[in-house]
This record gives C-alpha cells, structure tokens and sequence, in this order.
C-alpha cells in the first residue's frame, strides 16, 4: 500500500526553507497511484495532486516532519477539506415541512435510505411522510411501504399501486397532504435507471419543480469507480445536488468514488450507509474517509509519532538542560507552553520515561494554571527568569501587579518551580525523584 511505497521516501532528511519541487513530486507520484488504485477517476486526480502541488510549493518545511511527510499532510488535509471539512447538517425549511429529494441511479440506495433517514428524524422528534414516487420499478411502491411499516412511517402512494400513475402528480399531492396533515419532513423516494438517461433526468428534474425541495441528496453507491465521474457530472447538470450520500460503504471498495463525487459536484457528503439494515446509517465523516482513500492509517500515525518525536526532542533537551542545574524560570515557562500545545498534560507525562511517580504532583497543574503560570513569567525580567534566587519581596510585588495575580499566587509558583526543578534535576541523572506524599510505582 502506500505506506510501505512512500517509505523510502520518508527516509530523507529533513529539509530546510522551502519545500522543493522535487520532493513535492515525488511524494505525489506516490498519491497519485494510490488515488487511482481507490478508483478515484482520472480527471479528479490531476485536479487534486494539481492543488496540493501549488499549495505545498509555498510551503515552509515544517521543523517536526520530512518533506514527503509533510506532502501527505497536506494532501489529508485538502482530502478532508474536499469531502466536506466539518460534516453539514441536514438543512430545514423555515416553514414545514422540508422536502428531501432523493436521486441517483437504480440500485444505489435510494429506498434503503428513504427508511433509513425516516427512522432517523423520527428518533429526532420530527414527523416524516415517506412519498412512493418511484413508480417504474414492479415492486418499488411495496418496498418502500414494508420499510415504512418498520419503522412507524406512513407512505404516501398512488391509490392503484405499483407501477402505476404519476410521480410528478404524486409528489405535488404528497406535499399538499403533507401540509393539511402537518408534517414536518417530507422523503421523495424517486426513480432510478440502471444508467444515466435523458427521461430518467427529465423525470426527476419534473418532480423536483413540482416540490421545490429544501435537500436534493444525490445517493451514490461508493463500489461506484471510475464511472461515478460521469454519473455526478449527469445528476449535477440535469436535477441539481445540495448534498451527497455515499452507500454501500460496507464493502471493500476504498471509496474513491467520494473524492470524485464531492469534486464534480462541489456539494457535501452528508451521510454514509453502510448496510442493509435501517440502523447502518451515520453522519459522514471525512477524515475517516481520507484515510480509506489514501490507505494511509499508517502514515498518519507515522506522522503523528514524527511531530511526537519532535516534541520528545525538546523535552530531552530541557532534560539535559536540568543535568547541567540550569533549570530556568524561562524553561518552566516553556515546558508549560509545550503542556499546553500538546493539549493535555497527562500526554507528556506518558511520554517522559519514569516520571509516573511525579505524576500526581503534576496532574495539579490545569489548563488555567497554566496560563496564570504565563502571565507571571511574562511578567518577569530576563534577569528574574535566569535567575530566580533574585527574586525578593518587592520583585515580587511588582510582578504580581504586571501580570494581575497576587504576591501569593507569585509565591506559589515560584515554589511549585523549584520543586518541579528538584524533580527535574533527579531525574536527569536517571534517580528517582522523592516527593513528599506520593509513593514510587
Ligand atoms: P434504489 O434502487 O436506489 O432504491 O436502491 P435500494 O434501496 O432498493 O437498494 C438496492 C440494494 O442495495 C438493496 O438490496 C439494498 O438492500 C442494498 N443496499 C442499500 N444500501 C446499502 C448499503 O449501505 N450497504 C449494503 N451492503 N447494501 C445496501
Ligand atoms: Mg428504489
């Protein structure tokens, strides 16, 4: 898989300035194979890696990752940002009921979907009217009328059944029941081919003016490939599309059918279903998805330990920076800023070897604390940060008063600070550190 393709490349060094064309490419001769093999189409390829190309040729090299790595960080990041970023809600109407279409090809989930989002909105408290306005397929109007019943949902259909009348006529009259009977959400189950065709189009772009629908959900099987361009392309043009639902992703496809959909389209994904069953249904997620596309678990975490690393470098520096007893004010503050970039503390302190005995003592300081910590060493001079044996009462007062905290809460952390920096010292020289109250592990 790409991982083990872009392996070497990630052997290289780490770059200095800017990253190079060269680098760039490389790393995308990689990408680009691994988005063909996931059946992202052609045109969408050339399109992406064209993006991530320019974007990365400004980039500065990154201190924490090699040039490739930081290539494939921006090509997650451009593949989250295609499929959708931050995953869109469903929109509503101002006034009820909100009428969702549903469209795409025979066989692609349509009616699977028309129960399963019935189901949903239910559970939300909403009152769905499911609308048969498939009326090509023999069966199309049972099936959606056995999914009803599962799930609690009328469905509105031509009186004769299968087969039979008009699914424009059905879907203006589906709304107007929909109003009298207040409803709050409307499903147009509507019909598909087994390929693209003009009075399929003609069809669903007619019941779409006759309902003016709020969604317009494009519903495409993701074992779709390389044809799924086409077929994006024909719904696009011919009905419009507010927002995609990717099906079937269940099976083993790598979904590159995504990429292309969300590229041609320009609409979101909003839902994947991922089963026959009505609960196999969830909001879309893009970074799961990037990582499908690309395969690239592994690389990300490789990433992920690189910019760790990184970090764990800094720290051994501050470490042997103890050794030599020249802990300063100023290192306090900057641990305390690298506590607070990683998040959490309890990360660092996973990652600092033996340091589970001052873990306790530590865990005390908060994010707050943190900031409070900020402010009080801002507020010292490079003399007082170097050297904080200087640092007597009316120092004191005068740093409380710049940072707006008290003398005590100054008092205290210069407090916490020596006892931190005994903590430090014994451990740089591979001791275990004593603190009172606490036992070793
Ligand atoms: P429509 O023609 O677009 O209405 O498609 P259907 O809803 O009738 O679905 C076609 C077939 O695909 C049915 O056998 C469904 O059970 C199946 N199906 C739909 N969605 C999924 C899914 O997410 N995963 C799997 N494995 N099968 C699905
Ligand atoms: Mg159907």
């Amino acid at each position: 898989n790409l991982s083990d393709r872009l392996s070497d490349t990630f052997k290289s060094l780490r770059g200095k300035g800017k990253l190079s064309a060269a680098d760039i490419d490389e790393t995308l001769r990689d990408i680009r194979r691994a988005l063909l093999e996931a059946d992202v189409a052609l045109e969408v390829v050339k399109t992406f890696t064209g993006k991530v190309r320019e974007r990365a040729l400004g980039d500065e090299v990154s201190k924490a990752l090699n040039p490739a790595q930081q290539v494939v960080q921006i090509v997650n990041d451009e593949l989250k940002a295609i499929l959708g970023g931050e995953a869109r809600k469903l929109a509503f109407a101002k006034n009820p009921p909100t009428v969702i279409m549903l469209a795409g090809l025979q066989g692609s989930g349509k009616t699977t979907l028309a129960g399963k989002l019935a189901k949903w909105l239910k559970e939300q408290n909403h009152t769905p009217l499911l609308v048969a306005a498939d009326l090509q397929r023999p069966n199309a109007v049972t099936q959606l009328q056995v999914l009803g019943e599962k799930v609690g949902v009328p469905v509105f259909a031509p009186e004769a059944g299968n087969g039979t009348g008009d699914p424009v006529k059905v879907s203006r009259d589906a709304i107007d029941f929909a109003k009298k009977s207040q409803y709050s959400v409307v499903i147009v189950d509507t019909a598909g081919r087994l390929g693209v065709d003009q009075e399929m189009m003609q069809q669903a772009s007619d019941i779409r003016d006759a309902v003016s629908p709020d969604e317009i959900l494009f519903v495409v099987d993701s074992m779709l490939g390389q044809d799924a361009v086409n077929v994006a392309k024909a719904f696009h043009d011919g009905v419009g599309v507010s927002g995609v639902v990717l099906t079937k992703l269940d099976g083993d496809s790598r979904g590159g059918a995504a990429l292309s959909v969300a590229t041609v389209t320009g609409a979101p994904i909003l839902f994947s279903s991922t089963g026959e069953g009505l609960d196999a249904f969830e909001p879309f997620y893009p970074d799961r998805m990037a990582s499908r596309i690309l395969d690239m678990g592994d690389i990300l975490s490789l990433i992920e330990q690189a910019q760790k690393n990184f970090d764990e470098e800094e720290s051994k520096r501050l470490a042997e920076k103890l050794a030599t007893e020249q802990f300063t004010l100023q290192d306090f503050l900057e641990q305390m800023q690298q506590l607070k970039r990683m998040g959490s503390m309890k990360n660092l302190l996973g990652m600092l070897p033996g340091i589970a005995q001052a873990k306790r003592q530590l865990e005390e300081f908060d994010e707050r604390e943190i900031t409070r910590t900020e402010a009080i060493i801002y507020s010292m001079t490079p003399l007082e940060r170097n050297q904080p044996k200087v640092l007597n009462g009316s120092r004191r007062m005068r740093i409380a008063k710049g940072s707006g905290t008290s003398v005590t809460e100054v008092n205290q952390l210069i407090q916490r600070f020596e006892q931190a920096s005994k903590v430090m010292k014994t451990m740089a020289r591979g001791g275990v550190p004593n603190i009172p109250g606490t036992n070793p592990v």
